[in-house]
Parts: C-alpha cells; sequence; structure tokens
C-alpha cells in the first residue's frame, strides 16, 4: 500500500521538540526573551486592534513599512516584515535557493538556519566558529564556491554571544561574489555596545547583496507577536515579499511593533539595563573561572563540553539552553533571577 510522502528534503528535519518547561516564567533564562513587560503604549494600540479582529490585517503593510522608513531612513520598499525574522528567512532562502544551490553558515550558530536552508532543498556547508567563539569569515569565504547563492553572518552570533568586526565583514564583503546574497542576522543590533562591531546597514549602503536582518522579539519584547523584517535593496526585498504568505502579520501585531518604535526612550532604558545586567554576569562569571566568551547579545554562553546536562540539571530552578556536548546558553533576565543563577554556577563550580 502507498501513503503520500513529503519531499525528500524533509527527512533530516527535525520535528520541533520544546525545551523543559521552566518551573516558573520567571526563572525561564532559556530563550533570550525580554524579562520586562510591553513598552508603554502597545498594550493600549494592539487593544484597539483586537477590537477588530474580524478584519483581515493591511497586507500592505503600510504603517510598519512607514514607521522603519521613518526610522532608518531608507524608503519603505527596502523592507519585507513577516511572523518574526525565522520567518523572513524562510521566505528569504525559498526566493533564493532550490536544490543544487549551496548556502554557508557558521556552525554553532541559529537552530534555525539548518531547518530554513534544509527545507528548500539546498547543500549546506557549515564553517565551524574559531576556538574564541566567533565567526571564521576567511574560511566561510574560502567556502563559497560557484554554486553558493546565500551566506549567513550572524552578529552577535546565537548561541555565543561575540560580534563580527566591521572590518572583518568588510574584507569578507570583498571576498564574496557580488551574486551571492549575504544574510547579517541582527536579533541582537540593540544589545551591541561594541564600537569596532559590524553595521549590517552601513554594509547595505555600499552593496547591493546584503540583506539584514531584525526583530521586534528580543530587546522590543514582542517575541510573543512574531515580527520580524528585513532590509534590503528593493528587488531583494520584493522577492522576499512575494515569498512570505499574505496576511500573515496581524494588524495587532503590525500595531504593537509600530507603537514600541514610537517608545524609543523607554527601550533604551530597558536595553540599556540588560546591557548593564550582562556585563555584571559575564564578570561575575569570569570571577568565578570560568572560560565566557564576549558577549554583545542579552545571553552568554558557557562551553561546558561533558558537563552541558549536568550544569543545566544543577541550576534549577533556573532554566537555562543546554546545547549537549558543546555549551549552556544563559539568557539576562531581571536582576534577581541572574544573581540565582551566578550563586548556581558558583556552587557547580565548588563541586567540580
Ligand atoms: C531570536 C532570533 C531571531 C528572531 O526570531 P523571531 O522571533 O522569529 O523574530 C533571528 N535570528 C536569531 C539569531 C535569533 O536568535
Amino acid at each position: 500500500m502507498s501513503s503520500p510522502r513529503a519531499r525528500r528534503a524533509l527527512d533530516e528535519i527535525p520535528v520541533y521538540r520544546p525545551g523543559k518547561a521552566a518551573t516558573s516564567e520567571d526563572h525561564k533564562l532559556s530563550s533570550n526573551e525580554n524579562p520586562y513587560a510591553p513598552l508603554p503604549g502597545v498594550m493600549e494600540r494592539a487593544a484597539v486592534e483586537l477590537g477588530r479582529i474580524n478584519r483581515y490585517p493591511d497586507a500592505g503593510m503600510t504603517a510598519l513599512y512607514g514607521a522603519l522608513s521613518a526610522r532608518l531612513g531608507l524608503s519603505p520598499d527596502h523592507f519585507a516584515a513577516g511572523t518574526g525574522s525565522v520567518a523572513v528567512l524562510f521566505a528569504l532562502l525559498n526566493a533564493h535557493l532550490e536544490a543544487g544551490d549551496e548556502i554557508v553558515y557558521a556552525w554553532r550558530s541559529f537552530e534555525a538556519y539548518p531547518i530554513a536552508a534544509d527545507l528548500t532543498g539546498a547543500t549546506t556547508v557549515r564553517v565551524p566558529l574559531r576556538p574564541d567563539a566567533t565567526h571564521d569569515l576567511d574560511a566561510m569565504a574560502a567556502a563559497v564556491t560557484d554554486r553558493t547563492r546565500v551566506v549567513i553572518v550572524c552578529t552577535p552570533n546565537n548561541p555565543t554571544g561575540p560580534v563580527v568586526s566591521a572590518a572583518d565583514l568588510e574584507r569578507f564583503l570583498d571576498a564574496v561574489p557580488d551574486d551571492v546574497l549575504v544574510v547579517v542576522d541582527e536579533a541582537y543590533v540593540e544589545f551591541v555596545r561594541d564600537p569596532a562591531a559590524a553595521d549590517g546597514l552601513a554594509a547595505l549602503a555600499s552593496r547591493g547583496n546584503v540583506v539584514v536582518l531584525r526583530t521586534f522579539s528580543k530587546a522590543y519584547g514582542l517575541a510573543g507577536l512574531r515580527v520580524g523584517y528585513a532590509i534590503a535593496r528593493p528587488d531583494v526585498a520584493r522577492s522576499i515579499r512575494k515569498a512570505t504568505p499574505p496576511f500573515a502579520v496581524t494588524d495587532l501585531s503590525q500595531a504593537a511593533a509600530v507603537a514600541s518604535l514610537d517608545a524609543q526612550d523607554a527601550l533604551d532604558e530597558r536595553v540599556e539595563a540588560i546591557v548593564q545586567e550582562r556585563v555584571a554576569m559575564v564578570a561575575a562569571l569570569r570571577g568565578q573561572g570560568w572560560q565566557v566568551p564576549d558577549t554583545e547579545a542579552n545571553f552568554v554562553w558557557l562551553p561546558l563540553g561533558d558537563d552541558v546536562m549536568d550544569f543545566a540539571a544543577a541550576v534549577d530552578p533556573v532554566s537555562v539552553r543546554p546545547f549537549a556536548g558543546e555549551g549552556v546558553r544563559i539568557s539576562i533576565g531581571a536582576p534577581e533571577v541572574n544573581a540565582l543563577l551566578v550563586e548556581r554556577a558558583a556552587a557547580w563550580r565548588a563541586l567540580h
């Protein structure tokens, strides 16, 4: 007997399995979420849209593209939004990759990359991070062949934390052919304080083959509403829009995103508080003797190797994100939760 069969590209893609549920949401340092409530004005604007959910959303995302345009100084046709920047990445890779093509990205990096890439049927080339957990851009440039259509650069890199420098990105872009799309994933850009860090928008200003990905999920604290976007030359943005399901981003989400952009001062304050907590956590962990890579994001990475699962269990009730055999990613949460994590980490070290 035969039965319908999905594409073979799906055979290697794992079914999403949620991690261990946090004992309480307050102790959840496993998903790089923002610990703060929505920004001022966001709930009120979203509530207005809640009252008219019998209507389809604005498929043209006029207000959102207008607000992004005003903020970033690029015309609205430079943007392509979707239900989180992960969805935008899926659309982008669908628009630019097919079987026989190649995509290059660093590894370990963001877990959505293999899923989005494999679904297209293209061949993946993973380039290992350097020992200090940074991208090896020379090796990535060397991995580009005449079949390579897309390269992803994640800066700061999830889950390890370091940024790519502006000088390194520039050299990399010089080395990569103009017809290879370079996706600069800036999901954590608001938390970056290193003045030498790469700036995707600056790279985009001088290159047609750069796409920047940004999201409202992290610094803006709208992870549950699913809004992210690409910034690209209009022809690239158009191809992403074509590959995105219509009416994907609800009016509720669009309004919340626009209201968040209007609350810049409150956003800056919160982001700065999270950065201060990050600096304190890195200092505290290094003071305990941990090898912590530099981080410019809202998380820190502990390369624990074989001790990953043991450590993750030992910091209970705090939940962290273990990558078995590699390391543990710890998101920056509320100060008292961060303090509890640091205390648990010290206790674990004392026993090992
Ligand atoms: C969280 C994250 C995203 C964005 O996620 P969405 O919620 O889908 O916008 C994109 N890239 C990286 C590297 C991330 O960590």
